[in-house]
């Protein structure tokens, strides 16, 4: 076979070394540390002159093996995985910078990602700038001479704006600095980062990439050389995620392709049905020709994720009454589930934003987000309908 495999075969049959019990699944590694053969074999070990693992804060079979997928689907050579999301947007950010450095961001962050630059990092003397996503010249004119690394998301929650990731690919080698890309929104079955010139790349696995609703978890990819620098972080802070999250990630990564082909179809047919609702004033979804960065779209992402979100009739009233009259749909916090989910941002996630900083964000009072699921088209949108007519 040649090297170069398919992307779903990566993602299935990569794979560690099985014990002599030749099991076909991977089985769960539950143990805090591993056994040296000798004291030489410990010291060669903690030397990294002989590879193994030793503790699993620094590594655990599972998580291993959840890695190796992961970062052959994302193309980096290797990456950590981590307790949550929000522990890879940390680390990945705070084992690059010290006081003093500047990081430019998108202004349509994930909300805790914003507390980390503008309440967390802000305390240790690291500044950020933030950007229109969607303004190409306002990236460039935000690099100081001690910006360190461009943070950005996209499609961006809930806004679902686009990053024009070629673009900040470039700006990145232009100035010598870092590129991350969250691509949590997206998954690499829709948009790889790196293929485009990002250096790092965050996830939260508990969205997508569990896609079940079960486990929290995150990763961190890119170059052997610029992991070995979150490696000792993470080593020595200890944000390790739990090998039994990581033996459920792993598994879930097997699935994620044709999991995501769905969710995209559910959610492209869920956004052109609702265009042109009687009840709905604006639909966002970055594959429908009425976006505005719809072209970009096409470009760098095989389709148009699986987020819908949407104007209702009626301000956040209007908002948090389809909310209530939803029947299937759930109400809940997550998403990237097999089971849709609904959510309303103005009154929640996005609550502690001012009116103005929710309007530079596209999160209007009306606006309502559905992570759509698995379950069959019919039943989304015949939901969706009969709440939209108590609206
Ligand atoms: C949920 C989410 C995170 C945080 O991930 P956790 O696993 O909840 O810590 C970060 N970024 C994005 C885009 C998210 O949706």
């Amino acid at each position: 076979m040649s090297d170069k495999r398919g992307f779903d075969t990566d993602a299935i049959r990569t794979q560690l070394e099985r014990s002599p019990h030749r099991e076909h699944a991977q089985p769960l590694f539950l143990t805090s540390s591993f056994v040296f053969d000798s004291a030489e074999h410990a010291q060669a070990l903690f030397n990294q002159e002989a590879e193994g693992a030793i503790y699993s804060r620094y590594s655990n079979p599972n998580n291993d093996e959840f890695i190796e997928r992961l970062a052959k689907m994302e193309r980096c050579d290797t990456g950590i995985a981590t307790a949550s999301g929000m522990a890879a947007m940390f680390a990945s950010m705070a084992a690059f910078v010290e006081s003093g450095d500047h990081i430019v961001a998108s202004r349509a962050l994930f909300g805790s990602t914003h507390q980390v630059l503008t309440r967390i990092l802000a305390k240790w003397g690291v500044s950020h700038t933030y950007v229109d996503p969607t303004d190409t010249e306002g990236w460039r004119n935000a690099i100081t001479e001690r910006t360190k690394m461009i943070f950005a998301e996209t499609p961006s929650n809930p806004g679902l704006q686009l990053v024009d990731l070629e673009f900040l690919g470039n700006l990145a080698r232009e100035h010598r600095i870092l590129l991350s890309v969250d691509n949590c929104f997206a998954t690499p079955c829709v948009q790889r980062p790196a293929d485009f010139g990002a250096h790092i790349i965050t996830h939260s696995a508990t969205k997508f990439i569990d896609g079940q609703g079960r486990v929290l978890a995150g990763a961190i990819l890119g170059s052997r050389e610029l992991m070995d620098e979150v490696q000792f972080f993470t080593r020595h802070t200890g944000p390790a995620l739990s090998p039994f999250n990581g033996w459920v990630v792993s598994r879930s990564l097997e699935t994620l392709s044709v999991r995501m082909d769905r969710h995209a179809e559910n959610a492209e047919q869920l956004a052109r049905k609702l265009e042109g609702h009687p009840r709905i004033s604006r639909v966002h979804y970055p594959f429908l020709d009425s976006h505005p960065q719809v072209e970009l779209a096409r470009r760098q992402m095989k389709n148009g994720g699986g987020i819908v979100t949407f104007e209702v009739a009626g301000g956040a009233a209007g908002g948090m009454r389809f909310l209530n009259e939803l029947k299937m749909i759930s109400l809940s916090a997550n998403l990237g589930d097999t089971r849709s989910i609904a959510t309303h941002p103005a009154s929640t996630t996005h609550s502690k934003l001012t009116e103005e900083e929710r309007q530079a964000v596209n999160i209007t009072p009306g606006l309502v987000r559905i992570a759509v699921g698995l379950e069959t088209f019919d039943d989304i949108i015949a939901d969706v309908e009969q709440a939209l007519e108590k609206v």
